[in-house]
């Protein structure tokens, strides 16, 4: 269908503010690593009120380098319920997955299960903000201090997130952020690697370059990961945007919300707190089939037909993919809310630019999908 609505759509600068520099970067012929980019690791850098930020081109390369420069070892704890990026950046290190389950209602991973999981052969504990809502930053924090374990977030979802108030940069030995076109600040392709750490961020600057120094010395296995200048322009303007960008979204949730909780058997992510400002990388309901009368792949395809786009993140989780089915045996029976949220929940159109009747015409159809499916 032509005229479908989808679940997102990415927010850009006009080409107007960026045309300017798009000419000076190839007029000047310098156009990788320079300037640009620079500009955008410093605003990402205040933005975060964090000290380095190194920029990369993508967020999964982001991860599999922050893993490298942490020099890490034996098994690291990770969700299932998350992107295969996060598992990818593990294996690609030549580390051992270990998968915890999740919390039903916040989607985050569960800390008391992470404790559980803990052995002597534990190097790390990889959290995602998942959709942007805040994994449990304080007890992760206790947990990793007592243990001494790397704390890494995959923080994909999460840039333009708040925590009491205010941005996620403070968590954690690291953060790793995508700029893909789903994410809330986008150069087309793209990661930023964050840290307080001076030493862990000049060992990533050096990874994302092979890990080759200015004498052509290398010191670790990197690999060429650097942002051209086209995308740090994207990144600059992005950053003038985010903060709109999330605050209109949140905004949509709410006119979302009342209308939705209206469905019996239906229910939202919920914030970790009151104090939360989630980014909604994606907007999920989780749907009770018995409760609602119909379950999420039949009102998944009723949305379709009606022309609203849906997706069903995260399914399959990790463990239930192919490419990890040597994961399926291991983790059976401990990922049951995994499980169920995998099977459950369906992604809802949401994007800054939406209007609030594109909002009511996606609620009208899932009412009416429901009322056809119940009589
Ligand atoms: C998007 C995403 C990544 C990877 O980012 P890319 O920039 O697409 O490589 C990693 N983890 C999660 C949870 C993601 O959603």
């Amino acid at each position: 269908m032509t005229n479908m609505l989808p679940i997102m759509r990415p927010w850009l600068p006009t080409f107007a503010e960026m045309e300017s520099s798009f000419r000076e970067i190839v007029e000047s012929g310098l156009i990788t690593n320079g300037k640009y980019v620079e500009q955008f690791e410093r605003r990402v850098a205040d933005y975060l009120g964090v000290k380095h930020c190194v920029a990369v081109s993508s967020g999964t390369l982001g991860l599999v380098l922050a893993l490298r420069a942490l020099d890490l070892q034996g098994e690291v704890i990770l969700p299932s319920f998350t992107f295969t990026a996060t598992a990818h950046a593990v294996v690609w290190n030549g580390l051992v997955p270990i998968l915890v389950d999740i919390e039903p209602d916040t989607f985050n991973i569960n800390v008391d299960q992470v404790e559980k999981l803990i052995t002597s052969n534990t190097s790390a504990i990889i959290a995602v903000h998942m959709f942007g809502n805040p994994a449990d930053v304080d007890r992760l924090a206790e947990l990793a201090q007592k243990r001494n374990l790397r704390l890494i977030y995959d923080a994909a979802h999460a840039l333009g997130s708040w925590y009491r108030g205010r941005t996620l940069g403070e968590y954690g030995d690291v953060q790793v952020y995508s700029l893909s076109p789903t994410k809330i600040v986008t150069t087309g392709e793209g990661g930023l690697i964050v840290t307080n750490n001076d030493i862990l961020a000049n060992r990533c600057r050096l990874a994302r370059n092979q890990g080759v120094d200015t004498e052509y010395d290398c010191h670790l296995f990197g690999l060429n990961s650097r942002m051209s200048e086209f995308h740090g322009i994207l990144g600059v303007k992005s950053m003038d945007l985010i903060d709109v960008a999330v605050a209109k979204k949140m905004a949509l949730v709410e006119y979302y919300r009342p209308r939705l909780e209206e469905f019996p058997g239906v229910r939202l992510q919920k914030l970790a707190d009151s104090t939360v400002r989630s980014t909604y990388k994606d907007f999920n309901i989780v749907i009770d089939a018995d409760k609602f009368g119909m379950g999420r792949n039949a009102l998944a395809s009723v949305l379709g037909s009606r022309g609203i786009a849906t997706k069903k993140y995260y399914s399959p989780p990790i463990h239930l993919q192919n490419v990890y089915r040597n994961l399926k045996e291991k983790f059976a029976d401990t990922l049951p809310i995994t499980e169920y949220l995998s099977a459950n929940t369906l992604t809802l159109p949401l994007f800054p630019q939406m209007t609030y009747p594109e909002v009511e015409s996606v609620c009208q159809a899932i009412a009416e999908a429901r009322e056809q499916q119940v009589r």
